[in-house]
């Protein structure tokens, strides 16, 4: 029976975006990002808190995609230009992906937007640590809108 189900990480192979936001949702759906909770398995953790909110939160990828203030604002801005459904938020990272992808629907541009929103907000995660640049959600929600706008002429 496990043969024939297919693997519900193979959604991200088939969205409308640049292939470098599909191997980052890869990533993230087999929880493979370097997010501090995947540091500190390896025995290279610094134990620092979420950069992106001052909630002092663990970083893992469940919080920075889902649960933390950070990505809820800029979520709720995206969601004004795109009319995209909420983020649907379970037990698992895993499980909150495809629930909020399977919330667009069938609707290429609403699912590009999401993709697009979650790798906006993983690289604004890795500027603030490695560039130590300040982080803005609304500079996060217009990059997000420029990325957005390119996948979706590819439409
Ligand atoms: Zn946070």
């Amino acid at each position: 029976m496990a043969g024939k189900t297919r693997s519900p990480s193979l959604f991200c192979w088939k969205l409308k975006v640049r292939p470098t936001v599909k191997i980052f949702l890869h990533l993230l759906f087999n929880n493979r990002l370097l997010t501090q909770q995947q540091l500190q398995r390896r025995h290279v953790s610094l134990g620092n808190p979420c950069v992106l909110c001052s909630a002092q939160a663990f970083e893992d990828s469940l919080h920075l995609f889902f649960q933390c203030p950070f990505i809820n604002g800029v979520w709720n801005a995206v969601r004004q230009l795109s009319n995209a459904p909420s983020l649907v938020v379970t037990h698992s990272v895993q499980q909150s992906l495809v629930s909020s992808f399977l919330a667009c629907g069938s609707d290429n541009r609403l699912q590009a937007w999401l993709a697009v929103s979650l790798w906006c907000v993983w690289t604004e995660r890795n500027n603030s640590i490695f560039r130590h640049t300040a982080c803005s959600t609304a500079a996060t929600v217009a990059r997000i809108s420029q990325e957005a706008m390119a996948c979706l002429r590819l439409l």
